[in-house]
């Protein structure tokens, strides 16, 4: 059934335009307008999409991301699909109760497919493109998080891969990036001058670098996020999300996947408040919201939250302007609360993210507190990355084991040590 139904798909991607002047140009790997260079994005026949796909049609799909086939720029039927997408939505008890919310879910890409964040959807999609368009060489400018997928689902699909990183990653990610074979650049700076140095290499060398070059393809993988969201909560879409802004990519294309939701009648249309979540250490964006301006004033980064620490973000005035328009708010907080977020999802949802979903948390937690969320609005929060792979920013704050010997009465004397001793002195959470 599954092979009949997406062998009579036929590709709905026409073109890439671009988002400032709205001239056009064929899809292939260029990612700024020829014109104005203004970014350019991917744009559908949404008349052929609207045949092609029903509810039935896409639950009778995949289950990853490619269940969403019709609404992804891609050509081919050889997408790459190694499970990612489809990860759970979990209706939270204990967390909303703490935050005094009637419905709140938790979107969980900490175990996404096959390198535990939600840049897999990003990933499958723009390797899948890159393929499509002849590249055989793959490669990105990343905080960790891309450089994992990238070399992840390259190895997978027998791409070469270089990567480049800032030199001062968490441990966890580089490894995680080496173990796949991929060449991995350590670049002494900044993300910003990681991502500049690589557009260089993009231009002179022809690999396809997938938030680049590719980025117009990579950038519509986010769209899946609303859409599971809204299949997930039974074809309907949420009144408020929180969700992380790095570059404001993953933000602006939930939007984007729920518009198009509408767009072809798969769900009722909604004014879906959008809120997004920042580390002050890094906060151009949620520093321009505050201010009321429609543009940002780059920083440099510091803070723990490393995987969204883009000091000047590609998207921001986009995000802003969806912000503004749909009644959110863009917050940031420091990284003693993004410790405590992370601490706060793992201790009432059994759920251990990595800093970005504790900032993520900890910005839903003051939304919540300022009254800038309603208790009975449906709110979605979206946990983006793994806590496993950035252990250092927590391993001071979670305790230690007890030690005791291999006998009853250790055990009992270390039992009674332990219930007298406060949780909260116990597992110090920083002020
Ligand atoms: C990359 C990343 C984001 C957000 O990225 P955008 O550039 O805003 O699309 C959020 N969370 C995690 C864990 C990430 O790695």
């Amino acid at each position: 059934m599954n092979v009949t139904h997406s062998a009579l798909q036929t590709s709905t991607l026409s073109a890439l335009r671009c988002r400032e002047c709205g001239a056009q140009c064929e899809a292939v790997a260029r990612h700024v307008c020829e014109l104005c260079f203004g970014p350019l994005e991917a744009t559908y026949d949404y008349e052929a999409i609207r045949r092609q796909v029903s509810r039935q049609s896409i639950a009778q799909g995949p289950n990853s991301i490619w269940r969403y086939r019709s609404f992804l720029p891609v050509t081919s039927e050889q997408v790459i699909d190694v499970g990612t997408g489809m990860t759970p939505l979990v209706r939270s008890e204990r967390l909303a109760r703490r935050l005094g919310l009637r419905e709140l879910y938790i979107k969980n890409d900490a175990v996404n497919m096959p390198s535990l964040s939600f840049k897999d959807r990003v990933v499958s999609v723009a390797l899948t493109r890159a393929r499509e368009l002849g590249f055989t060489t793959v490669s990105c400018a990343s905080t960790g998080n891309l450089a994992n997928a990238t070399a992840a689902i390259a190895a997978h699909a027998g791409l070469e891969c270089y990567i480049f990183i800032p030199s001062d990653l968490e441990a966890g990610k580089i490894l995680g990036t080496l173990v796949y074979g991929a060449r991995v650049m350590a670049v002494e700076g900044n993300y910003d001058q990681v991502n500049r140095l690589c557009s260089e290499i993009a231009d002179r060398y022809g690999w396809g670098f997938v938030n680049i070059n590719l980025r117009p393809y990579y950038s519509e993988g986010s769209k899946t996020l609303g859409y599971e969201v809204a299949e997930q909560l039974g074809w309907r879409l949420p009144d408020h999300v929180v969700a992380p802004i790095a570059s404001g990519s993953l933000y602006t294309k939930i939007h984007k996947g729920f518009e198009e939701f509408v767009k072809v009648g798969l769900v009722e249309a909604k004014a879906v408040r959008m809120s997004g979540a920042q580390a002050s250490g890094c906060s151009p964006v949620a520093e321009a919201y505050r201010l009321g301006r429609d543009f940002i004033q780059p920083v440099k980064p510091a803070t723990i939250a490393k995987s969204i620490a883009i000091g000047n973000p590609a998207d921001a005035v986009y995000a802003l302007d969806i912000a503004r328009k749909t009644s959110g708010h863009i917050e940031a907080v420091s990284d003693a609360e993004i410790i405590e977020g992370i601490k706060l999802l793992a201790q009432t949802e059994g759920i251990f993210t990595e800093t970005a979903g504790g900032t993520t948390v900890a910005v839903l937690k003051k939304l919540c507190e300022q009254g800038k969320i309603e208790p009975d609005e449906v709110t979605v929060v979206y946990i983006t990355g793994n806590g496993l792979k950035t252990q250092e920013a927590i391993s001071p704050y979670v305790g230690e084991p007890l030690r005791i010997e291999a006998t009853l009465d250790s055990f009992e004397r270390s039992l009674e040590r332990a219930r007298t001793l406060d949780r909260l002195e116990w597992q110090q959470i920083p002020v």
